[in-house]
Protein backbone atom coordinates (compact mmCIF):
# COMPACT_ATOMS: atom_id res chain seq x y z
CA UNK A 1 0.00 0.00 0.00
CA UNK A 2 3.05 2.55 0.21
CA UNK A 3 3.04 2.80 -3.36
CA UNK A 4 -1.20 4.67 -3.06
CA UNK A 5 -1.29 8.39 -3.86
CA UNK A 6 -1.62 10.35 -0.45
CA UNK A 7 -4.95 12.43 -0.35
CA UNK A 8 -5.07 15.69 1.74
CA UNK A 9 -8.64 15.31 2.76
CA UNK A 10 -11.32 12.29 2.51
CA UNK A 11 -14.69 13.05 3.21
CA UNK A 12 -17.44 10.10 3.70
CA UNK A 13 -21.09 10.63 3.16
CA UNK A 14 -22.83 13.08 0.56
CA UNK A 15 -25.27 14.73 2.14
CA UNK A 16 -25.24 18.09 3.23
CA UNK A 17 -22.83 17.89 5.31
CA UNK A 18 -20.10 16.37 3.17
CA UNK A 19 -21.24 18.16 0.31
CA UNK A 20 -20.52 21.30 2.56
CA UNK A 21 -17.33 20.45 3.67
CA UNK A 22 -16.20 19.37 -0.21
CA UNK A 23 -17.10 23.00 -1.25
CA UNK A 24 -15.13 24.75 1.69
CA UNK A 25 -12.60 21.99 0.80
CA UNK A 26 -12.06 22.33 -2.75
CA UNK A 27 -12.28 26.48 -2.50
CA UNK A 28 -9.39 25.70 -0.11
CA UNK A 29 -7.63 24.01 -2.84
CA UNK A 30 -6.87 21.18 -0.87
CA UNK A 31 -8.46 19.01 -3.56
CA UNK A 32 -10.89 16.59 -1.15
CA UNK A 33 -11.82 13.48 -2.51
CA UNK A 34 -15.78 12.19 -1.53
CA UNK A 35 -16.98 9.32 -1.28
CA UNK A 36 -20.55 9.26 -1.91
CA UNK A 37 -22.10 6.05 -0.31
CA UNK A 38 -24.15 4.16 -2.41
CA UNK A 39 -25.86 1.48 -0.43
CA UNK A 40 -24.81 1.26 2.59
CA UNK A 41 -25.92 3.99 5.36
CA UNK A 42 -29.18 5.75 3.34
CA UNK A 43 -29.19 6.44 -0.84
CA UNK A 44 -26.18 8.76 -2.13
CA UNK A 45 -27.11 12.34 -1.54
CA UNK A 46 -28.52 11.79 1.78
CA UNK A 47 -31.76 11.99 3.75
CA UNK A 48 -33.07 15.04 1.72
CA UNK A 49 -32.98 13.12 -1.06
CA UNK A 50 -36.08 11.21 0.44
CA UNK A 51 -38.09 14.35 1.07
CA UNK A 52 -40.34 16.94 -0.91
CA UNK A 53 -40.38 20.47 -0.43
CA UNK A 54 -37.85 21.47 1.96
CA UNK A 55 -39.52 24.99 3.28
CA UNK A 56 -35.93 25.67 5.99
CA UNK A 57 -33.58 25.98 4.12
CA UNK A 58 -32.05 29.63 3.81
CA UNK A 59 -32.17 31.10 0.25
CA UNK A 60 -34.79 29.65 -1.00
CA UNK A 61 -37.98 31.71 -0.13
CA UNK A 62 -40.32 29.40 -1.86
CA UNK A 63 -38.67 25.83 -0.74
CA UNK A 64 -36.68 23.76 -2.87
CA UNK A 65 -37.42 19.80 -3.53
CA UNK A 66 -34.95 17.68 -1.20
CA UNK A 67 -33.70 16.12 -4.52
CA UNK A 68 -33.18 19.18 -6.12
CA UNK A 69 -31.36 20.92 -3.28
CA UNK A 70 -29.15 18.07 -3.20
CA UNK A 71 -28.13 18.30 -7.23
CA UNK A 72 -27.45 22.13 -6.54
CA UNK A 73 -25.13 21.33 -3.18
CA UNK A 74 -23.68 18.71 -5.06
CA UNK A 75 -22.44 20.53 -8.74
CA UNK A 76 -21.37 23.56 -6.01
CA UNK A 77 -18.99 20.89 -4.90
CA UNK A 78 -18.63 19.75 -8.10
CA UNK A 79 -17.66 22.87 -9.78
CA UNK A 80 -15.10 23.60 -7.19
CA UNK A 81 -13.22 20.51 -7.98
CA UNK A 82 -14.09 17.60 -5.35
CA UNK A 83 -13.30 14.37 -6.60
CA UNK A 84 -16.41 11.05 -6.77
CA UNK A 85 -16.18 8.22 -6.14
CA UNK A 86 -19.51 6.99 -5.77
CA UNK A 87 -18.83 3.60 -3.84
CA UNK A 88 -19.48 2.93 0.04
CA UNK A 89 -16.39 2.87 2.11
CA UNK A 90 -16.09 -0.74 3.04
CA UNK A 91 -13.76 0.09 5.80
CA UNK A 92 -11.87 2.45 7.65
CA UNK A 93 -8.62 1.89 9.45
CA UNK A 94 -7.76 5.26 11.83
CA UNK A 95 -5.09 2.79 13.50
CA UNK A 96 -2.41 4.08 10.52
CA UNK A 97 -1.64 7.46 9.74
CA UNK A 98 -2.11 8.81 6.74
CA UNK A 99 -5.65 7.11 7.35
CA UNK A 100 -6.65 4.18 5.10
CA UNK A 101 -9.97 3.72 3.51
CA UNK A 102 -11.18 1.08 1.09
CA UNK A 103 -14.61 1.19 -1.18
CA UNK A 104 -15.30 -1.63 -3.16
CA UNK A 105 -12.63 -0.76 -6.19
CA UNK A 106 -9.93 1.37 -4.60
CA UNK A 107 -7.93 1.69 -1.55
CA UNK A 108 -6.68 5.57 -0.85
CA UNK A 109 -4.79 6.75 2.11
CA UNK A 110 -5.40 10.18 3.21
CA UNK A 111 -3.92 13.02 5.87
CA UNK A 112 -7.35 13.79 7.15
CA UNK A 113 -10.97 12.41 6.83
CA UNK A 114 -14.31 13.68 7.50
CA UNK A 115 -17.02 11.73 8.72
CA UNK A 116 -19.96 12.80 7.29
CA UNK A 117 -22.04 9.53 7.21
CA UNK A 118 -25.57 10.74 8.65
CA UNK A 119 -28.12 8.13 9.91
CA UNK A 120 -30.46 5.29 8.49
CA UNK A 121 -33.77 4.89 8.67
CA UNK A 122 -34.54 2.15 10.87
CA UNK A 123 -36.66 -1.24 10.30
CA UNK A 124 -39.28 -3.18 12.71
CA UNK A 125 -38.02 -6.74 11.07
CA UNK A 126 -40.69 -8.56 11.47
CA UNK A 127 -41.26 -11.96 10.17
CA UNK A 128 -42.57 -10.89 6.81
CA UNK A 129 -40.96 -7.27 6.39
CA UNK A 130 -38.04 -8.91 3.64
CA UNK A 131 -40.64 -10.67 1.82
CA UNK A 132 -42.84 -7.73 1.34
CA UNK A 133 -40.09 -4.98 1.24
CA UNK A 134 -40.76 -2.81 -1.97
CA UNK A 135 -44.16 -5.05 -2.22
CA UNK A 136 -46.29 -2.42 -0.27
CA UNK A 137 -43.63 -1.87 2.46
CA UNK A 138 -41.52 1.52 1.63
CA UNK A 139 -39.06 3.57 4.28
CA UNK A 140 -39.72 6.50 1.75
CA UNK A 141 -43.63 7.85 1.63
CA UNK A 142 -42.08 10.86 -0.85
CA UNK A 143 -40.39 8.16 -3.25
CA UNK A 144 -42.99 5.59 -3.52
CA UNK A 145 -46.57 6.93 -2.29
CA UNK A 146 -47.18 8.05 -6.04
CA UNK A 147 -46.96 4.99 -7.26
CA UNK A 148 -50.47 3.27 -9.16
CA UNK A 149 -50.30 0.56 -6.61
CA UNK A 150 -51.02 3.00 -3.72
CA UNK A 151 -53.52 5.32 -5.42
CA UNK A 152 -57.08 5.37 -3.82
CA UNK A 153 -55.87 2.85 -1.49
CA UNK A 154 -55.72 2.57 2.47
CA UNK A 155 -52.24 2.84 3.90
CA UNK A 156 -50.53 3.05 7.02
CA UNK A 157 -47.49 5.05 8.60
CA UNK A 158 -46.13 3.71 11.62
CA UNK A 159 -44.36 5.79 13.91
CA UNK A 160 -45.38 8.93 15.97
CA UNK A 161 -42.91 11.35 15.08
CA UNK A 162 -42.62 14.59 12.52
CA UNK A 163 -41.28 12.30 9.58
CA UNK A 164 -43.88 10.22 10.50
CA UNK A 165 -46.95 12.75 10.15
CA UNK A 166 -45.40 14.18 7.65
CA UNK A 167 -45.32 11.28 5.61
CA UNK A 168 -49.19 10.57 6.76
CA UNK A 169 -50.22 13.95 5.30
CA UNK A 170 -48.35 13.65 2.18
CA UNK A 171 -50.41 9.96 1.65
CA UNK A 172 -53.63 11.48 1.43
CA UNK A 173 -52.72 13.49 -1.50
CA UNK A 174 -52.91 9.67 -2.77
CA UNK A 175 -54.33 7.15 -0.51
CA UNK A 176 -58.16 6.71 0.37
CA UNK A 177 -56.80 6.80 4.31
CA UNK A 178 -54.53 6.10 6.09
CA UNK A 179 -53.90 4.68 9.04
CA UNK A 180 -51.23 6.39 11.95
CA UNK A 181 -49.82 3.58 13.41
CA UNK A 182 -47.70 5.31 17.56
CA UNK A 183 -46.80 3.11 19.76
CA UNK A 184 -47.22 5.45 22.85
CA UNK A 185 -50.34 7.49 24.09
CA UNK A 186 -49.34 10.84 21.96
CA UNK A 187 -47.57 12.26 19.08
CA UNK A 188 -44.00 12.57 19.59
CA UNK A 189 -44.13 15.44 16.62
CA UNK A 190 -43.56 19.15 16.79
CA UNK A 191 -47.47 20.79 17.67
CA UNK A 192 -47.18 22.28 14.22
CA UNK A 193 -47.06 19.08 12.60
CA UNK A 194 -49.16 16.90 14.63
CA UNK A 195 -51.62 19.40 14.11
CA UNK A 196 -51.94 19.14 10.47
CA UNK A 197 -52.40 15.30 11.11
CA UNK A 198 -55.12 15.85 13.87
CA UNK A 199 -57.49 18.07 11.82
CA UNK A 200 -57.49 16.12 8.44
CA UNK A 201 -60.24 13.88 8.31
CA UNK A 202 -58.57 11.69 6.14
CA UNK A 203 -56.19 10.19 8.77
CA UNK A 204 -56.84 7.85 11.78
CA UNK A 205 -53.89 7.63 14.60
CA UNK A 206 -54.00 4.17 16.56
CA UNK A 207 -52.49 5.18 19.74
CA UNK A 208 -50.50 2.90 21.47
CA UNK A 209 -50.87 0.35 19.23
CA UNK A 210 -47.63 -2.02 17.27
CA UNK A 211 -47.61 -3.68 14.32
CA UNK A 212 -46.97 -7.31 14.85
CA UNK A 213 -47.62 -8.85 11.33
CA UNK A 214 -47.74 -8.34 7.75
CA UNK A 215 -49.44 -10.40 5.84
CA UNK A 216 -50.58 -10.93 1.87
CA UNK A 217 -49.72 -12.78 -1.61
CA UNK A 218 -47.64 -11.20 -4.29
CA UNK A 219 -48.67 -7.76 -2.30
CA UNK A 220 -48.65 -6.73 1.06
CA UNK A 221 -52.75 -6.93 1.63
CA UNK A 222 -52.89 -7.11 5.75
CA UNK A 223 -51.64 -5.59 8.85
CA UNK A 224 -51.78 -7.25 11.89
CA UNK A 225 -51.91 -4.90 15.20
CA UNK A 226 -52.20 -5.32 18.70
CA UNK A 227 -53.77 -2.45 21.43
CA UNK A 228 -51.00 -2.74 24.26
CA UNK A 229 -53.40 -1.75 26.48
CA UNK A 230 -56.64 -3.64 25.96
CA UNK A 231 -54.33 -6.53 24.32
CA UNK A 232 -56.64 -7.35 21.34
CA UNK A 233 -55.69 -7.86 18.09
CA UNK A 234 -56.82 -6.60 14.87
CA UNK A 235 -56.69 -6.99 11.15
CA UNK A 236 -56.55 -3.44 8.82
CA UNK A 237 -56.34 -3.60 5.26
CA UNK A 238 -53.93 -1.88 3.62
CA UNK A 239 -51.72 -1.61 0.28
CA UNK A 240 -49.10 0.33 1.50
CA UNK A 241 -46.93 0.44 5.08
CA UNK A 242 -44.77 3.32 5.18
CA UNK A 243 -41.87 2.85 8.29
CA UNK A 244 -41.11 6.41 10.08
CA UNK A 245 -39.39 5.04 12.85
CA UNK A 246 -36.52 6.81 13.38
CA UNK A 247 -32.87 6.40 12.12
CA UNK A 248 -29.59 4.90 13.33
CA UNK A 249 -26.61 6.90 13.16
CA UNK A 250 -24.07 5.27 10.12
CA UNK A 251 -21.42 4.57 12.56
CA UNK A 252 -20.26 1.33 12.04
CA UNK A 253 -16.87 1.39 9.95
CA UNK A 254 -15.53 3.64 12.57
CA UNK A 255 -16.69 1.32 15.61
CA UNK A 256 -14.42 1.17 18.82
CA UNK A 257 -11.29 3.93 16.36
CA UNK A 258 -12.74 6.69 18.35
CA UNK A 259 -15.22 7.63 20.61
CA UNK A 260 -18.87 7.60 20.32
CA UNK A 261 -21.89 7.78 23.06
CA UNK A 262 -24.46 4.79 23.98
CA UNK A 263 -26.53 4.91 20.58
CA UNK A 264 -23.37 5.36 18.24
CA UNK A 265 -23.10 9.11 17.84
CA UNK A 266 -19.56 10.09 17.19
CA UNK A 267 -18.52 12.56 20.06
CA UNK A 268 -17.19 15.45 19.37
CA UNK A 269 -15.77 18.99 21.00
CA UNK A 270 -18.82 20.66 22.46
CA UNK A 271 -19.61 23.23 19.36
CA UNK A 272 -16.56 21.64 17.57
CA UNK A 273 -16.30 18.91 14.73
CA UNK A 274 -12.96 17.72 16.31
CA UNK A 275 -13.68 13.77 17.79
CA UNK A 276 -11.34 12.09 20.10
CA UNK A 277 -8.88 11.58 17.42
CA UNK A 278 -6.37 13.93 15.36
CA UNK A 279 -7.30 14.93 12.34
CA UNK A 280 -10.70 13.23 12.07
CA UNK A 281 -13.68 15.31 12.24
CA UNK A 282 -17.37 14.58 12.02
CA UNK A 283 -19.79 16.30 10.43
CA UNK A 284 -24.02 16.20 9.88
CA UNK A 285 -26.32 13.72 11.98
CA UNK A 286 -23.67 11.28 12.53
CA UNK A 287 -22.12 13.67 15.59
CA UNK A 288 -26.09 14.88 16.42
CA UNK A 289 -28.40 13.01 17.97
CA UNK A 290 -30.44 17.07 18.61
CA UNK A 291 -30.93 18.86 15.97
CA UNK A 292 -30.80 16.87 12.38
CA UNK A 293 -31.20 19.22 10.57
CA UNK A 294 -29.84 20.27 6.95
CA UNK A 295 -28.95 23.30 7.79
CA UNK A 296 -27.11 22.43 10.74
CA UNK A 297 -25.67 19.62 8.60
CA UNK A 298 -24.19 22.08 6.35
CA UNK A 299 -23.20 24.31 8.96
CA UNK A 300 -21.18 21.52 10.86
CA UNK A 301 -19.88 20.37 7.37
CA UNK A 302 -18.50 24.00 6.94
CA UNK A 303 -16.61 24.10 10.39
CA UNK A 304 -15.30 20.25 9.55
CA UNK A 305 -13.63 21.73 6.29
CA UNK A 306 -12.23 25.07 7.75
CA UNK A 307 -10.88 22.47 10.77
CA UNK A 308 -9.47 19.89 8.49
CA UNK A 309 -7.31 22.77 6.30
CA UNK A 310 -6.58 24.62 9.79
CA UNK A 311 -4.72 21.23 10.93
CA UNK A 312 -3.25 19.90 7.91
CA UNK A 313 -1.75 23.21 7.54
CA UNK A 314 -0.71 23.26 11.13
CA UNK A 315 1.27 20.14 10.55
CA UNK A 316 2.52 20.75 7.37
CA UNK A 317 0.53 17.93 5.47
CA UNK A 318 -1.17 19.79 2.73
CA UNK A 319 -0.66 19.37 -0.52
CA UNK A 320 -2.27 22.30 -2.51
CA UNK A 321 -3.33 22.67 -6.01
CA UNK A 322 -2.53 25.42 -8.57
CA UNK A 323 -6.07 26.16 -9.67
CA UNK A 324 -5.76 27.48 -13.80
CA UNK A 325 -8.21 29.07 -14.63
CA UNK A 326 -8.67 30.89 -11.11
CA UNK A 327 -12.58 30.66 -11.54
CA UNK A 328 -14.26 27.37 -12.35
CA UNK A 329 -16.42 27.00 -15.68
CA UNK A 330 -20.04 27.78 -14.95
CA UNK A 331 -22.06 24.93 -13.47
CA UNK A 332 -24.66 23.47 -16.10
CA UNK A 333 -27.18 22.05 -13.47
CA UNK A 334 -29.35 21.20 -15.82
CA UNK A 335 -33.38 20.51 -16.18
CA UNK A 336 -34.39 18.33 -18.86
CA UNK A 337 -37.79 19.53 -20.33
CA UNK A 338 -40.82 17.38 -22.32
CA UNK A 339 -40.11 16.81 -25.62
CA UNK A 340 -42.50 17.68 -27.94
CA UNK A 341 -43.20 17.07 -31.54
CA UNK A 342 -41.25 20.01 -32.41
CA UNK A 343 -38.46 19.48 -30.59
CA UNK A 344 -38.21 15.33 -30.70
CA UNK A 345 -34.80 14.19 -32.35
CA UNK A 346 -34.65 10.47 -33.05
CA UNK A 347 -31.04 9.77 -32.53
CA UNK A 348 -30.96 12.02 -29.16
CA UNK A 349 -29.46 9.49 -26.23
CA UNK A 350 -32.06 11.06 -23.38
CA UNK A 351 -35.94 12.36 -24.05
CA UNK A 352 -38.27 12.80 -21.55
CA UNK A 353 -42.19 12.10 -21.97
CA UNK A 354 -44.82 10.00 -24.23
CA UNK A 355 -44.28 11.80 -27.15
CA UNK A 356 -40.74 10.76 -27.37
CA UNK A 357 -41.74 7.13 -26.11
CA UNK A 358 -44.48 6.49 -28.50
CA UNK A 359 -41.66 7.28 -31.45
CA UNK A 360 -39.15 5.79 -30.35
CA UNK A 361 -40.70 2.55 -28.88
CA UNK A 362 -41.87 1.72 -32.53
CA UNK A 363 -39.30 3.15 -34.42
CA UNK A 364 -35.54 3.14 -32.62
CA UNK A 365 -33.65 0.49 -34.29
CA UNK A 366 -31.10 0.31 -31.02
CA UNK A 367 -31.14 -0.65 -27.19
CA UNK A 368 -33.95 1.92 -26.07
CA UNK A 369 -34.00 2.87 -22.04
CA UNK A 370 -37.45 3.61 -20.23
CA UNK A 371 -36.32 5.14 -17.24
CA UNK A 372 -39.97 5.48 -14.71
CA UNK A 373 -38.86 8.06 -11.93
CA UNK A 374 -41.07 10.91 -10.23
CA UNK A 375 -39.99 14.14 -9.67
CA UNK A 376 -40.01 13.84 -5.57
CA UNK A 377 -37.72 10.37 -5.93
CA UNK A 378 -34.93 10.91 -4.63
CA UNK A 379 -33.01 7.87 -6.20
CA UNK A 380 -34.25 8.94 -9.34
CA UNK A 381 -31.90 12.05 -9.01
CA UNK A 382 -29.25 9.52 -7.99
CA UNK A 383 -30.01 7.41 -10.85
CA UNK A 384 -30.72 9.73 -13.91
CA UNK A 385 -26.81 10.77 -14.09
CA UNK A 386 -25.73 7.50 -13.81
CA UNK A 387 -27.37 6.10 -16.59
CA UNK A 388 -26.64 9.14 -18.59
CA UNK A 389 -22.57 8.76 -18.03
CA UNK A 390 -23.46 5.26 -19.24
CA UNK A 391 -25.25 6.52 -22.66
CA UNK A 392 -22.11 8.89 -23.54
CA UNK A 393 -20.16 6.57 -22.64
CA UNK A 394 -21.51 4.07 -25.51
CA UNK A 395 -21.56 7.18 -28.23
CA UNK A 396 -25.01 6.89 -29.35
CA UNK A 397 -25.37 3.24 -29.53
CA UNK A 398 -28.35 3.44 -27.15
CA UNK A 399 -30.74 6.07 -26.00
CA UNK A 400 -33.22 6.30 -23.45
CA UNK A 401 -36.99 8.35 -22.37
CA UNK A 402 -37.77 9.62 -19.08
CA UNK A 403 -41.15 8.75 -17.85
CA UNK A 404 -42.65 10.78 -14.79
CA UNK A 405 -45.50 8.33 -13.59
CA UNK A 406 -47.17 11.37 -12.15
CA UNK A 407 -47.85 13.35 -15.39
CA UNK A 408 -47.96 10.02 -17.56
CA UNK A 409 -50.04 7.53 -15.17
CA UNK A 410 -51.61 5.61 -17.70
CA UNK A 411 -48.23 4.54 -19.60
CA UNK A 412 -47.10 3.38 -15.80
CA UNK A 413 -49.61 0.92 -15.04
CA UNK A 414 -49.65 -0.46 -18.44
CA UNK A 415 -46.05 -1.18 -17.64
CA UNK A 416 -46.72 -2.73 -14.36
CA UNK A 417 -44.38 -0.08 -12.64
CA UNK A 418 -44.77 -0.33 -8.96
CA UNK A 419 -42.15 2.01 -7.54
CA UNK A 420 -39.43 4.42 -8.79
CA UNK A 421 -37.07 4.66 -10.24
CA UNK A 422 -38.12 1.47 -12.34
CA UNK A 423 -36.17 1.02 -15.73
CA UNK A 424 -37.18 -0.98 -18.53
CA UNK A 425 -34.33 -1.95 -21.43
CA UNK A 426 -36.11 -2.75 -25.01
CA UNK A 427 -35.14 -3.82 -27.86
CA UNK A 428 -36.94 -3.48 -31.26
CA UNK A 429 -40.35 -3.44 -29.11
CA UNK A 430 -39.00 -6.43 -26.90
CA UNK A 431 -38.33 -6.05 -23.23
CA UNK A 432 -34.85 -7.53 -22.68
CA UNK A 433 -34.47 -6.62 -19.26
CA UNK A 434 -35.60 -4.57 -15.63
CA UNK A 435 -34.13 -3.09 -12.73
CA UNK A 436 -35.50 -1.53 -9.73
CA UNK A 437 -33.84 1.32 -7.78
CA UNK A 438 -30.69 2.35 -8.34
CA UNK A 439 -27.65 0.03 -9.71
CA UNK A 440 -23.78 0.06 -10.43
CA UNK A 441 -23.37 1.97 -13.79
CA UNK A 442 -21.04 -0.93 -14.76
CA UNK A 443 -24.28 -3.87 -14.32
CA UNK A 444 -26.41 -1.02 -16.76
CA UNK A 445 -23.35 -0.95 -19.44
CA UNK A 446 -22.97 -4.64 -19.07
CA UNK A 447 -26.64 -5.42 -19.96
CA UNK A 448 -26.82 -2.60 -22.68
CA UNK A 449 -23.04 -3.34 -24.35
CA UNK A 450 -24.53 -7.29 -24.93
CA UNK A 451 -27.60 -6.10 -26.92
CA UNK A 452 -25.32 -3.75 -28.93
CA UNK A 453 -22.86 -6.47 -29.58
CA UNK A 454 -25.54 -8.88 -30.76
C1 LIG B 1 -38.25 12.66 5.53
C2 LIG B 1 -37.25 13.70 6.00
C3 LIG B 1 -37.53 15.03 5.83
C4 LIG B 1 -36.63 16.01 6.26
N1 LIG B 1 -36.93 17.32 6.04
C5 LIG B 1 -36.04 18.28 6.40
C6 LIG B 1 -36.30 19.64 6.13
O1 LIG B 1 -37.36 20.00 5.61
N2 LIG B 1 -35.36 20.54 6.48
C7 LIG B 1 -34.20 20.17 7.07
O2 LIG B 1 -33.37 21.04 7.32
N3 LIG B 1 -33.91 18.89 7.34
C8 LIG B 1 -34.81 17.92 7.02
N4 LIG B 1 -34.55 16.61 7.31
C9 LIG B 1 -33.32 16.26 8.04
C10 LIG B 1 -32.10 16.30 7.12
O3 LIG B 1 -32.38 15.52 5.98
C11 LIG B 1 -30.88 15.73 7.81
O4 LIG B 1 -30.67 16.42 9.01
C12 LIG B 1 -29.64 15.92 6.94
O5 LIG B 1 -29.82 15.31 5.69
C13 LIG B 1 -28.41 15.35 7.60
O6 LIG B 1 -27.36 15.52 6.72
P1 LIG B 1 -26.03 14.64 6.80
O7 LIG B 1 -25.16 15.13 5.71
O8 LIG B 1 -25.51 14.66 8.17
O9 LIG B 1 -26.47 13.14 6.58
P2 LIG B 1 -27.39 12.39 5.51
O10 LIG B 1 -28.26 13.33 4.80
O11 LIG B 1 -27.99 11.26 6.26
O12 LIG B 1 -26.31 11.82 4.47
C14 LIG B 1 -25.40 10.82 4.86
C15 LIG B 1 -24.65 10.34 3.67
O13 LIG B 1 -23.65 9.40 4.04
C16 LIG B 1 -23.60 8.37 3.11
N5 LIG B 1 -23.02 7.16 3.72
C17 LIG B 1 -23.47 6.43 4.76
N6 LIG B 1 -22.66 5.37 4.98
C18 LIG B 1 -21.68 5.47 4.06
C19 LIG B 1 -20.54 4.67 3.75
N7 LIG B 1 -20.23 3.56 4.42
N8 LIG B 1 -19.75 5.06 2.71
C20 LIG B 1 -20.03 6.18 2.02
N9 LIG B 1 -21.09 6.97 2.28
C21 LIG B 1 -21.89 6.60 3.27
C22 LIG B 1 -25.06 8.19 2.68
O14 LIG B 1 -25.12 7.57 1.42
C23 LIG B 1 -25.50 9.65 2.62
O15 LIG B 1 -25.16 10.19 1.40
C24 LIG B 1 -35.41 15.62 6.89
C25 LIG B 1 -35.13 14.26 7.05
C26 LIG B 1 -36.04 13.30 6.62
C27 LIG B 1 -35.69 11.83 6.78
Amino acid sequence: MSSLLIENLVIVGSGPAGYTAAIYAARANIKPLLITGFEKGGISGGQLMTTTFVENFPGFPNGIMGPELMDLIKAQALRWGTSLIEEDAEEIDLGQHPFFIKTSTQAIKSQSLIIATGASANKLNLPNEKFFWSKGISACAICDGATPQFRNEELAVVGGGDSACEEAVYLTKYGSHVHLLVRSAQLRASAAMADRVLVNPQITIHYETELIDIEGDVWLKTLKIRNNVSNTIQSINVKGLFYAIGHTPNTDLINHQIETNSNGYIITKPGRPETSLEGVFAAGDVADSEWRQGVTAAGSGCKAALAAERWLSKNNLTSLIKRSPLEPATSKAQNIITTTEKDFQSDSIWQKGSYALRKLYHESTIPLLVIYTSSNCGPCHVLKPQIKRVLEELEGKAQAVEIDIEIDQEIAKQAGVNGTPTIQLFLLKELKHQWKGVKQRSEFKNVISKLIQN
